[in-house]
């Protein structure tokens, strides 16, 4: 039996299924007590409780996962979500990322699952005024939405656990068999017969030794993060009675960031929310940081100067801008919020032209509009949206393909990714990351998980006709499909 990853056993109610060969360079190592090597610790080879097993085991609770898991329980398949954080959402709640975009400016194209949040969601979901002119349709109570998405999923029979992360895939014979999960409690071992990683970074493929990519061609640079954030006490007739107030104070934060005496920010952002306040449930994205999400040391310090400069700004517009004088800061991203790390090598790769020339794919699950959206991966805050260009974005009423190839790879056929970590390049994931797009990706998977499963096929292998006739049938609005 060929197996990976390290030396575990699997013990099950139902037996063992395998012990894994050592790691090759562990046996030359254990010459010194075990705990002893420089720069490493070997594990010895212990069992692991199995700790639940299903059908389709959904790694990661953001929006992607949580499409997914539910679209594949309502088609029948008895779905695990797996979710490190105690609330499920990922940025959409956790980081305060909290607006959808479902219009190709002309109508709404992203409906589904997207369309059962939105409708699910009741008072913490609201359309915005201009729908559908512009691709910004939606914003919502990111509160508010951790409980419709808890409920959504109990209600279509999904079991869910929070608080554990997954931290090893077990592969067996080109097959995903486990992941091994860290809680309370030791390591634990969740089985399946489908896997999917919807764990924004890509966790459990890389864990499964694929092949991924991260950053940009010339540097290696990932995205800018941004630590978002919701201000109470701020009177909003005040700031727009004073225009000329939030042109001064906006020259002073660009005078004193260039001197060095105060933080980076997005200019656009700050101009407007200076001129005038967010709508009530929208979060300020203003606050720029960057570095490498997946360095835990580096991620933690960059959350701490997030949370620095929030204070920065608020404390500055306090003294200097009417409207301003009592602000306090209501909420701040119980993370920070991430836009890239790694893209898993699938078998497509959605690509800037892809995208901005809205081209259809045979494999179609769903479409998307956004356009590539890059912020700046050395955290000066400037962002592509700000400049609008045509090159950046398909037509007004036009909109591409996102393909299921993107979600799919060569090596493992029951792992698929959602969401964020899919197989694009740099330019193409500054578009398709958008949460209603990555929704659109996990109801697709989900479903195929699910419609695969019941034929006794691979994903790859089923009928992709059968799996759009079922989108649509869901809501999807699939068109123009060659
Ligand atoms: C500041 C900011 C502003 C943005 N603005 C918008 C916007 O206006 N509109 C929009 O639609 N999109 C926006 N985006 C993009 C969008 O929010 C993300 O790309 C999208 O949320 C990605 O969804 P996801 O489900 O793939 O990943 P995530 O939302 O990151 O969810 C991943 C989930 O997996 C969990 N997880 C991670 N690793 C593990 C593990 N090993 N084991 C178990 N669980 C794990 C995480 O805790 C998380 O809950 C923005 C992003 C940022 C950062």
């Amino acid at each position: 039996m060929k197996t990976t990853r390290r030396n575990f056993i699997l013990a099950a109610a139902k037996g063992s299924f395998g012990a894994l060969a050592a790691l090759p360079d562990a046996s030359a190592q254990t010459a010194q007590p075990i705990g002893k090597q420089p720069g490493m610790v070997i594990i010895p080879e212990h069992k692991v409780p199995v700790l639940a097993e299903a059908d389709v085991v959904v790694c990661g609770g953001g929006t992607a996962g949580i499409a997914a898991a539910y679209c594949a329980a309502k088609h029948g398949a008895k779905v695990l979500l797996l979710e490190r954080w105690p609330s499920l959402g990922g940025m959409a709640t956790n980081a305060l990322v909290n607006i959808w975009h479902t219009s190709d400016r002309k109508k709404q194209v992203i409906v589904g699952f997207v369309q059962e949040a939105i409708e699910r969601g009741g008072r913490f979901v609201r359309r915005m005024a201009d729908f559908p002119r512009r691709p910004e349709t939606h914003e919502f109570d990111s509160t508010g939405m951790r409980m419709i998405f808890d409920r959504m999923l109990q209600d279509a029979g999904v079991r869910i656990f929070c608080n554990l992360t997954a931290v090893e895939s077990i592969v067996e014979e080109g097959q995903m068999r486990a992941v091994l999960v860290d809680t309370k409690t030791g390591r634990k071992a969740v089985r399946g017969k489908i896997f999917i990683d919807a764990t924004g970074d890509g966790d459990v493929a890389a864990n499964a030794g694929l092949p991924f990519a991260f950053g940009r061609a010339s540097d290696g640079g990932v995205q800018g993060m941004t630590m978002m954030f919701r201000l109470r006490d701020i009177d909003p007739d005040l700031i727009k009675a004073h225009p000329e107030d939030a042109e001064r104070v906006f020259t002073l934060m660009k005078k004193l960031r260039d001197e060095g005496k105060f933080p980076q920010f997005l200019e656009a952002a700050a101009r407007s929310y200076l001129r005038s306040p967010r709508a009530p449930m929208v979060s300020y994205n203003m606050c720029p940081v960057a570095g490498n999400p997946l360095d835990e040391e580096e991620l933690t310090r960059l959350t701490a100067r997030g949370r620095e400069q929030v204070y920065r700004y608020v404390n500055l517009w306090r003294e200097q801008m009417p409207g301003f004088e009592e602000a306090e800061v209501e909420q701040l991203g119980f993370a920070l919020g991430v836009r890239e790390s790694r893209r898993i090598r699938g078998l497509k790769t959605l690509d800037a032209q892809m995208v901005v020339k809205a081209v259809k794919q045979p494999d179609a699950l769903g479409h998307g509009f956004w356009m590539i959206d890059i912020h700046d991966p050395k955290g000066t805050g400037h962002t592509t949206w700000v400049e609008q260009k045509a090159e950046t974005m398909p037509p007004v009423g036009e909109s591409y393909h996102i393909p299921l190839g993107i979600c799919l790879n060569a090596q493992l056929p029951n792992l698929a990714v959602v969401g964020r970590c899919i197989s694009a390049t740099h330019e193409a994931l500054a578009s398709v990351r958008l949460q209603s797009h990555c929704m659109v990706m996990g109801q697709g998977v989900g479903t195929c998980a699910a419609l695969a499963l019941a034929a006794g096929v691979d994903m790859a292998k089923f009928d992709i006709g059968k799996l759009q006739a079922t989108l649509r049938q869901d809501g999807v609005y699939l068109e123009n499909v060659p």
